[in-house]
């Protein structure tokens, strides 16, 4: 049997946490590590009323094929709480097999950086960045 959780109306909306001016973190499952979240970029991609409550998202941690959940608080001196409504454990058994397999197939992964260029400019780089920093190298 699952318990689910009700979520303030602060945390169930990217909006509602900007709002509330909430801290929001991600947590790496695979590595461990904890991330700050910049929700105002996460409200700029998909909507304000984008909900984090059992999202899953990509570690962004170089290297690491890991996948995680986000955390909330209302302030730094409240605690941070999965924005999970069942439990971490139930989240990801339920959801999709991980691509870890073939990262090719994440869409947030750049491709492979060519020779010649510098593997931090080439992940920041936006697609057509990257365009121009193969131009340059092949000079
Ligand atoms: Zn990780």
């Amino acid at each position: 049997m699952s318990v689910t959780r009700l979520w303030p109306t602060w945390a169930s909306t990217v909006g509602g946490m900007l709002d509330a001016a909430s801290l929001v973190a991600f947590r790496c499952k695979r590595c461990g590590t904890h991330l700050r979240v910049d929700v105002e970029a996460i409200a700029a991609r998909r909507g304000r009323d984008a909900s984090l409550v059992d999202a899953i998202g990509h570690c962004k941690v170089w290297d690491c094929p890991g996948r995680g959940y986000f955390l909330a608080a209302l302030g730094p001196t409240t605690p941070l709480r999965p924005l999970v409504s069942t439990s971490v454990e139930e989240l990801f058994r339920r959801a999709p097999p991980p691509p870890d397999h073939d990262p090719d197939n994440d869409p947030d992964r750049p491709p492979p950086c060519p020779p010649g260029i510098n593997a931090v400019t080439w992940a920041y780089a936006t697609a057509s960045e990257r365009k121009r920093l193969v131009g340059q190298a092949r000079g």
